[in-house]
């Protein structure tokens, strides 16, 4: 009947690969982080079945857009513009954008980048951040596709700097990323929300809403928050 294919339902979950404290493989080899965690804890509450598709930032909205995956968790911000294509869930962490560049760089304002080479990953609100002031600054963007290649451009100093997202790039850099987060050279970024496609499935949606309502009135929510940010 209807109610056992309902329960049989298991929801395709698109996520990122190397996105720290978000969605990571930790030292002892395990896929998890703060996304991660939150979905599973949600999916328990709500009593629905899930698989994850590690597949990157891009690739995620991508597939969400095409049908190939039901939702995506990938420390995704919600913007106006995403919210054309996408429908979000309520917000469950905030985060900004910050410049960053390798340990020991003189450059440390947006005035340095005159003239240089600035990273950023494709599809990213950072990206579009970067593309924005540009031209004012005198700088050219290059993209990446992951955050770790990103990051090792930066370091052999290939690119000047790169823009991501605040929490992601001190996480790196307190485990050890060679590189740094330059004073005050932060902007405004957008909280993080799970995403579906647009009035394509309104029932995860609403699943997902109430069990991040319920695992925030049961403790559950901050137990993973504090797991990995403290
Ligand atoms: N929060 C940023 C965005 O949504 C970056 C997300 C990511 O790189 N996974 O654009």
């Amino acid at each position: 009947g209807s109610s056992k294919s309902k329960s049989d339902k298991k929801y395709k979950i698109a996520t990122e690969t190397a996105f720290p404290p978000f969605d990571f493989t930790d030292s002892s080899g395990k896929f998890g982080g703060i996304d991660i965690e939150m979905l599973d804890a949600i999916a328990k509450d709500q009593g629905f079945e899930y698989e994850l598709q590690k597949i990157g930032f891009d690739a995620a909205l991508l597939a969400v857009q095409t049908g190939q995956a039901d939702g995506v968790i990938a420390g995704m911000s919600i913007t106006d513009e995403r919210k054309k294509k996408f429908d979000f869930s309520t917000s469950y962490y905030e985060a900004e954008v910050t410049l960053a560049v390798a340990a020991g760089s003189d450059i440390k304002s947006l005035e340095d980048l005159n003239g240089k080479k600035v990273a950023v990953k494709t599809a990213t609100n950072g990206a579009d951040y970067a593309k924005s002031i540009a031209d004012q600054y005198g700088f050219t963007v290059v993209e990446f596709s992951d955050s770790p290649t990103m990051y090792q451009d930066v370091i052999t100093g290939n690119t000047a700097a790169c823009f991501e997202d605040y929490p992601v790039m001190a996480y790196n850099v307190k485990n050890g990323a060679k590189m740094e987060i330059p004073e005050g050279m932060t902007a405004a970024g957008c909280p993080y929300g799970f995403a579906v496609a647009k009035d394509k499935n309104e029932e995860l949606m609403t699943k997902f809403n109430k069990g991040l309502e319920n695992i925030k009135a049961s403790g559950k929510f901050q137990e993973i928050i504090d797991k990995y940010t403290k």
